[in-house]
């Protein structure tokens, strides 16, 4: 027997179940490349799951030029 408090759980349950996998597979998306997008090294796991593309050194180098093209 389902009331409509029961329909809108099932509903609400439905809703959350749904968004929990739309994110579960943007998680999966966000992971960062195996090989540096700039000098083809390997990346580290630690930095792929903080979906990072380039390694520490073409990020770091990368922050640098963006640094002094705001000062220009
Ligand atoms: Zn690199």
């Amino acid at each position: 027997m389902a009331d409509e408090a029961d329909i809108a759980t099932d509903y609400i349950d439905r809703a959350i179940a749904l968004e929990l996998h739309k994110r579960q597979q943007n998680t999966v998306v966000k992971i960062g490349a195996k090989f540096c997008k700039d000098c083809g090294v390997d990346m580290p796991v630690e930095r792929r799951q903080f979906g990072f593309q380039l390694c520490k050194e073409c990020a770091e180098e990368t922050e640098r030029r963006k640094a002094l093209f705001a000062d220009n």
